[in-house]
């Protein structure tokens, strides 16, 4: 059990005034430090403080019995325990006052305590002053003034009245049937009236389904009827709108007695910021889709920018009408390959294709005729070269030239040989209903060591001359072959 016990400062200690005013004639009572005598002390005090006073007399076993017990003493405590013995109280109280009595009667000086409360109900902390006073025939009279310091309520109410929560107890008022018809408030605090809905009214005694706009919600009301039913607690979140304001309430419902005990907490401002946070999340992830389409587009728009660009190049590279290396493009990837070849010592060879009397076909067919023989020459030639080792250009109008690499000049002339056999063996497709036939003179050389393209092609170019001058569809080479390949 709680309790205290001063000797010391005890009028600013005391809570009651009375304590203060009681000392002060108990210390005019007191002769050359002798014990205060009873006979004189108690007409002092008991016309203006005997209500809260108790007067005790010790007896020889120890104990102490009441000779007096003040009327407001009576008025919390509940009874009056005049002539009854202190040891009747409970246990803890009765040993507590005993021994500050006999400290009192011992030390012959005032005392001032505090103690809980144990028997009474609606007191918490009692606090007293205790006097100790002697009769003319030498008794020991204890005289007591008896205060309470707490009431239980305040302690309570201070409790309800500073949460933060709102706090409501309803009660259940049923019909005949045993149905609840009402929900009448018994108790609410101050927030629980600012978290109503309706801050005006006084909760107090109205039925709560109307003076609580959240228990108008039919779904928050059958969760309070369950839980009173089931005696079970709940919780649940839910929101009003007042004067334009919404409100979020997350409502912690218990049952209590024959109804229910609320507790209310204002979650409008988490509720708005988690609100606030995912329209943010949701616009985030828009922005994310977008950002990540635009990029998807962006990669697209470079993928095709490239396929463009490269389409450019090869189109830069080759021939509108063949396909082939242009002159300028074969020029560029000839002198490459000779410069590959004087690095690794392979042989080149080069040969040059001419239609022979061209222009008879384009006076005789149309240029439209002569276009469509080219096509099919140089596609004659691409298909004899297809390896990557190889070049095939048109060097302009029916002029075509071929650079065979890691090629001597007998097998680039077999291999000249056999353009010429394809072209007399088979016709060149027109149109659907016209081909024609062409034959072609060809100017092989072999690259001499460290020789040029320039060289290399100007020789190739005389034997394309001669072959032409000595009577065309022929072949011409720059130098004699070997006797062996001659042969
Ligand atoms: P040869 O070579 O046998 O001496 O006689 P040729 O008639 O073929 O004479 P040459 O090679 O000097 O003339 C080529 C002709 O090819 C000249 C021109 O009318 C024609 N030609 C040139 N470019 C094109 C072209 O792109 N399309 C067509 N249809 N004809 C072309
Ligand atoms: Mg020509
Ligand atoms: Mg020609």
């Amino acid at each position: 059990m709680y309790y205290e016990v001063h000797t010391e400062n005890i009028a600013a200690r005391g809570h009651a005034p009375e304590i203060a005013q009681i000392l002060r004639r108990f210390a005019l009572h007191r002769r050359d430090g002798s014990a205060v005598v009873y006979e004189e002390l108690a007409p002092a005090l008991l016309p203006d403080f005997g209500e809260d006073l108790m007067i005790l007399e010790p007896t020889d076993d120890g104990d102490y019995r009441w000779l007096h017990f003040g009327r407001e003493i009576i008025r919390y405590s509940g009874a009056s325990r005049l002539g009854q013995r202190l040891s009747g109280m409970r246990e803890q109280v009765a040993r507590f006052s005993a021994d500050s009595f006999d400290q009192a009667l011992a030390e012959d000086r005032p005392l001032y305590t505090v103690h809980r409360s144990t028997e009474t109900v609606r007191v918490a902390l009692w606090e007293r002053l205790v006097l100790p006073t002697i009769t003319h025939d030498g008794r020991r009279f204890v005289v007591a003034f008896s205060r309470p310091l707490q009431f239980r309520e305040d302690l309570l109410n201070a409790v309800l009245e500073s949460s933060p929560s709102g706090i409501v107890a309803l009660r259940a008022i049923r019909d005949a049937a045993g149905q609840i018809e009402q929900a009448v408030v018994v108790t609410a605090n101050r927030r629980a009236a600012e978290l109503s809905g309706r801050p005006e009214t006084d909760l107090l005694d109205t039925d709560g389904r109307e003076s609580l706009t959240f228990l108008s919600d039919l779904s928050v009301w059958r969760r309070c009827l369950c839980a009173i039913d089931l005696q079970r607690a709940d919780t649940l979140e839910t929101s009003f709108t007042h004067d334009g304001t919404t409100t979020w309430l997350r409502v912690a419902i218990a049952p209590l007695g024959d109804g229910l005990l609320l507790t209310l907490t204002d979650i409008t401002d988490l509720t708005v910021a988690n609100q606030t946070l995912q329209m943010r999340a949701a616009t985030l992830a828009l922005e994310i889709g977008r950002e990540r389409a635009t990029r998807r587009a962006l990669s697209e728009e470079i993928c095709l920018r490239e396929e463009r660009e490269e389409e450019l190049r090869r189109l830069a590279e080759t021939d509108p009408l063949t396909a082939l290396l242009n002159r300028r493009s074969f020029t560029d990837k000839a002198n490459a390959a000779i410069a590959a070849s004087e690095a690794d010592g392979t042989a080149l060879a080069m040969i040059i294709v001419d239609l022979d009397h061209f222009k008879q076909v384009n006076d005789t067919y149309g240029h439209p005729a002569g276009d469509a023989v080219i096509r099919a020459c140089a596609d004659l030639l691409l298909g004899q070269y297809r390896s990557e080792h190889n070049l095939v250009g048109r060097f302009g109008g029916e002029e075509f030239g071929i650079l065979l690499q890691d090629c001597d000049l007998a097998s680039a002339a077999a291999s000249a040989r056999q353009i010429q056999d394809a072209l007399l063996s088979r016709a060149m497709p027109v149109s659907e209903t016209l081909a024609l036939k062409v034959t072609a003179s060809l100017g092989i050389a072999a690259r001499h060591p460290g020789e040029a393209l320039a060289s290399l092609t100007a020789r190739a170019d005389q034997a394309l001359y001669r072959a032409k001058n000595e009577g065309r569809n022929r072949l011409g080479l720059a130098d004699p072959l070997p006797v062996a390949e001659a042969a």
